[in-house]
């Protein structure tokens, strides 16, 4: 199969493109490299199955394909806040393009939401039932919002051209591939971690996430992928719950490090909770996370210890 991958560049979208090539298909990896690196795809690059393509999503394309998979948008809290009004066309106009394409060729299209449609939650765990509690003008709203219209779109190509969709609501997901410099919580501190420095906890460190290992997003994303008649939206991500407190004292303890922890302003709007209820994902895909936090953590470590050479 030729499965377009746009965003294919970054965090997920490389380790989806090293699942999808190992499964024999073609992959049509399209970037504008802002966060997406040169360096996570290097590996693919003779592979004659695997081709990149430069190009902002947010720009129309026309490209030959037998799937999409859009995952093109900055994700990190830092560097989609950078230009929020970049983000928004990206997770707009992008899902527009998107959906052009996927029409025009009859062809079907995965998206990868994100919890942030959640907004800061009233209901622990968070079902796909739950609508939310999101403020349309917050500086978290240029990704929540734009995230949530996206989904928009996409029902309304569904409702009006019968255009297949599925939606995947991803939860904060790690591991390798991940940008030294993203700002998420989980390469913040292992860098810090690792290279002496002190852990910055946001607030008091009570506000608490769950996190999932990079393969088993990538199962949930294939199990999504190769599902009939299902278009989600379904949640995706690992039921782990932690303070950020426990977790800096988490990763010091693997790292052995001596760093100290110490405490920031906390985020505006920085969610207080966030936790998949993962019953429709078991329920209609058999999606099940296997890798235990401290596998996934010590497998992250690892990454971050050949990348910064310590
Ligand atoms: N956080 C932190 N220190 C950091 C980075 C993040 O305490 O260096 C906190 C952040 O305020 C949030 C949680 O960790 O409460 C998860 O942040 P992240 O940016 O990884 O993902 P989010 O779930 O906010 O999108």
């Amino acid at each position: 199969m030729k499965i377009l991958i746009t965003g294919g560049a970054g965090f997920i979208g490389s380790n989806l493109c090293e699942r999808l090539l190992g499964e024999g298909n073609e992959i049509l990896c399209m970037d504008n490299f802002f966060t997406g690196s040169k360096e996570n795809i290097a590996e693919f690059k003779d592979n004659s199955n695997f081709e990149t393509i430069r190009h902002d999503i947010s720009e129309s394309f026309n490209i030959e394909a037998d799937f999409i998979i859009n995952l093109a948008c900055p994700a990190s809290v830092p560097f989609y806040q950078k230009d929020p009004l970049k983000t928004m066309k990206d997770n707009v106009f992008g899902i527009f393009n998107v959906m052009e394409n996927a029409r025009r060729l009859r062809i079907s299209v995965l998206h990868t939401s994100t919890s942030e449609v959640y907004g800061s939650p009233s209901v622990h765990p968070q079902p796909e039932t739950y609508n939310g509690n999101v403020n349309p003008a917050s500086i978290r709203s240029c990704y929540d919002e734009g995230k949530r219209a996206a989904e928009t779109i996409m029902f309304d190509y569904y409702r009006t051209y019968g255009t297949d969709i599925k939606i995947a609501r991803v939860f904060n997901t790690y591991g390798p591939k991940m940008l030294e410099n993203d700002g998420r919580v989980v390469s913040n501190f292992i860098v810090q971690a690792l290279k002496g420095t002190d852990l910055t906890v946001y607030g008091d460190g009570k506000q608490n996430r769950s996190f999932c290992y990079i393969s088993d997003l990538v199962d949930g994303i294939m199990l999504l992928k190769n599902s009939k008649k299902f278009t989600g939206p379904v949640n995706l991500g690992n039921t782990y719950e932690f303070t950020i407190i426990e977790f800096a004292k988490l990763v010091l303890s693997l790292t052995n490090s001596k760093s100290k922890i110490v405490f920031k302003d906390l985020p505006k709007d920085d969610p207080v909770q966030r936790r998949p209820d993962l019953t429709l994902a078991k329920e209609k895909l058999g999606y099940n996370p296997k890798i235990d936090i401290e596998t996934g953590l010590k497998l992250t470590i690892e990454y971050f210890k050949k990348k910064l050479r310590v």
